[in-house]
C-alpha cells in the first residue's frame, strides 16, 4: 500500500502551489512554469500511490470476506481430541476428522482410511497421515 507516497506527493504539490503565490508571473514566467510542472508531477505520483492503495484495499477486502466465510464454516464444526469434525445441530461430531493441515490453508478436506481394513487416517489432498483417529456415525 503506497499511502505514504501519495501523501508525500500531495504535500509536495501543496507546498509548490503555495510558492506560486510568491512568484511574480510577469517577471519570472520560466520559474512559474517550472513550479507548475513540478506540482503536476507530484500530483501524478500521488495519484499512482492512491491507485495502488485502492488496489490493496480491494485485495484486503476480498481476503477478509474469504476469511469470514472460512471462520463461519469452521464454526460449523466441533473439536474432539484435537481434531475438528463436521457436526449436527446438537454439535455432535459426524464422520471422519477434517485434515488440520488443509484447514490451516483454508480447505475443508475429510480424512479417509488408507485402506478398508481399519488403517490409519490420511488426507487425500495433502497426504498427511494422522494415525488412528476417532470416527463418528455419518447419517
Ligand atoms: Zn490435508
Amino acid at each position: 500500500m503506497d499511502i505514504p507516497a501519495a501523501l508525500g506527493g500531495v504535500s509536495t504539490a501543496l507546498t509548490i502551489v503555495k510558492q506560486l503565490n510568491d512568484i511574480d508571473r510577469r517577471v519570472d514566467e520560466a520559474g512559474f512554469k517550472l513550479r507548475i510542472a513540478e506540482a503536476t508531477s507530484a500530483l501524478a505520483e500521488a495519484k499512482l500511490g492512491l491507485v495502488d492503495a485502492q488496489e490493496d484495499i480491494r485485495s484486503k477486502e476480498a481476503e477478509i470476506s474469504s476469511l469470514r466465510s472460512l471462520l463461519k464454516r469452521k464454526e460449523e464444526t466441533v473439536e474432539r481430541s484435537g481434531y475438528r469434525y463436521r457436526c449436527d445441530a446438537n454439535k455432535n461430531p459426524i464422520g471422519t476428522a477434517l485434515c488440520p493441515v488443509c484447514m490451516d490453508e483454508g480447505r475443508f478436506v475429510l480424512t479417509i482410511q488408507s485402506d478398508q481394513s481399519g488403517r490409519p487416517y490420511v488426507c487425500p489432498k495433502c497426504k498427511a497421515n494422522f494415525g488412528y483417529l476417532s470416527a463418528f456415525q455419518d447419517p
